[in-house]
């Protein structure tokens, strides 16, 4: 391969990130759009994807022929090997083969994984989890994502399918969660999960501040910080409940897995990232064995919004 630079994507439901690297590793070129403008159906995605791509292309002046790869992480369930999305929660993709479909488009390589996958792989190789083998991810967002590198090796499982912990039930007869079940550690801890609380309470007639920036059941994590600079009560109660379901499953993540860091990243961690690190740090001790507790460390992500950009990069370079 001749090219010398890589171009790397974040492709969320609501936007897409992009980055192209020199061979340095420095990023030259930086692009942000929102996935919204591209429709709803499958083949007006990936037009999306294309359309970014090529104002990259376009717009940072590098010629295609100095492209060595593009890689992305995207929503779901995802074949990295063969480059296929099984399924997608937020986007409308089935047994998609993106793979082939871009690079037919550019004639470029391309590379796709899971998106808290990548984002794993990013603060494993070039953040916050980098030289360490066993690493546990949750990346509080919207959801609640989770990542698992075993031993040196990102884990999988069967079919791609591993690492659903944001499903953990903590509490059967907890609040509802999306994936239909009750008292998941994404309906107490993700923004989902902190909206409906907020929600609730609102309904029970106390005023908070977040509840009316509450949309399609999610709040802005920007939104959050500012209610919790104000001291909000509502929302401090929601992040204390958030934090406390996240110690369990922190602490029943380090007795199973035993892993030298756990990582926490998202865009939740991102904006208030040094509070929920506090109030973990406060309550996981009671969840741990101790002997297993003396040898984990448990820290914020360090690349913030670019975990999946330099996962993607992380993807390219393993190939
Ligand atoms: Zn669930």
């Amino acid at each position: 391969m001749s090219g010398k630079y890589n171009i790397c994507l974040d492709i969320g439901g609501t936007k897409i990130l992009g980055a192209i690297f020199d061979e340095k590793k420095d990023i030259v070129y930086r692009l942000k759009k929102k996935t919204k403008e591209a429709g709803d159906d499958t083949a007006n995605v990936e037009k999306m994807i294309i359309s970014v791509v090529q104002d990259m292309i376009d717009e940072s002046g590098i010629k295609k022929k100095e492209i060595k790869a593009i890689a992305a992480g995207a929503p779901g369930v995802i074949d990295q090997g063969s480059g296929i999305i099984l399924t997608s929660p937020n986007l409308p993709w089935t047994d998609y083969d993106i793979k082939s479909s871009i690079e037919k488009k550019f004639d470029i390589p391309f590379y796709i994984g899971n998106d808290v996958n990548v984002g794993v792989l990013g603060e494993w190789k070039y953040g916050v989890a980098k030289g360490y083998k066993n690493v546990v991810g949750f990346f509080v967002g919207t959801g609640m994502g989770g990542g698992l590198i075993l031993d040196g090796k990102m884990f999988t499982g069967n079919k791609y399918k591993a690492a659903e912990y944001g499903h953990m039930i903590l509490d059967p007869e907890g609040p509802l969660c999306g994936c239909g079940q009750r008292g998941c550690l994404e309906a107490f801890s993700s923004k989902k999960g902190m909206s409906a609380y907020i929600l609730q309470q609102t309904a029970r007639g106390r005023k908070n501040m977040l509840a009316e920036s509450i949309e399609n059941g999610v709040f802005k994590s920007k939104n959050l910080k500012k209610a919790l600079a104000a001291k909000d009560t509502v929302t401090l109660e929601a992040v204390d409940r958030a934090c406390h379901y996240l110690a369990i499953a922190t602490g029943n993540m380090i007795n199973t897995i035993s892993p030298d860091i756990v990582v926490y990243g998202g865009g939740v961690m991102e904006a208030v990232g040094d509070l929920f690190m506090e109030k973990i740090l406060a309550e996981v001790d009671r969840y741990c064995m101790p002997s297993i507790r003396k040898t984990v460390e448990l820290k914020k992500a360090a690349l913030g919004d670019d975990s999946n950009i330099y996962g993607a990069l992380a993807m390219i370079e393993d190939m």
